[in-house]
């Protein structure tokens, strides 16, 4: 009998992480989740959720994007924020083509579980006019 691979053991130390079996299905996630991320509401939106993405260190809101159950577990998957595009109909990672990924640093979902907030550092304009937020047109100023 091989030994070679040695696992599971009940005094494995580091190893065993409460409640991480409970993320079975991602494949060697790249970012460790909290149970919460099981409980989303992804049945409001028809699938999807808005992920309202921020720069993790200046605060500054980038980008607004939906996530549907796929592209949120290959944002935890990679830790690149991923989208759903509607437009396009497939997944998005940001940063696929432009090379401007945005890399995941927190994620927090809301108190209704109804849409995700990304913390991120961003490589590069997140806009694709190359405006570092696509917020960038202010409509009112009280
Ligand atoms: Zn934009």
């Amino acid at each position: 009998m091989k030994e070679e691979v040695r696992q599971q053991g009940p005094r494995g130390g580091e190893a065993a992480v409460p409640g991480s079996q409970a993320h079975q299905e991602l494949e060697q996630p790249h970012l460790r989740s909290k149970p919460s991320e099981l409980q989303l509401d992804f049945e409001k939106l028809d699938g999807l959720l808005p992920a309202v993405v921020q720069d993790h260190h200046t605060k500054e809101v980038l980008m607004v994007g939906f996530m549907n159950r796929e592209a949120w577990e290959k944002t935890l998957r990679t830790g690149l924020v991923t989208f759903w595009s509607r437009t396009r109909q497939t997944l998005w990672t940001k940063g696929e083509t432009s090379g401007n990924h945005l890399r995941v640093v927190r994620l927090w979902t809301d108190c209704d579980r109804d849409t995700v907030l990304a913390e991120v550092e961003p490589k590069g304009p997140t806009c694709h006019t190359g405006a570092r937020s696509c917020f960038y047109e202010e409509i009112v100023d009280a």
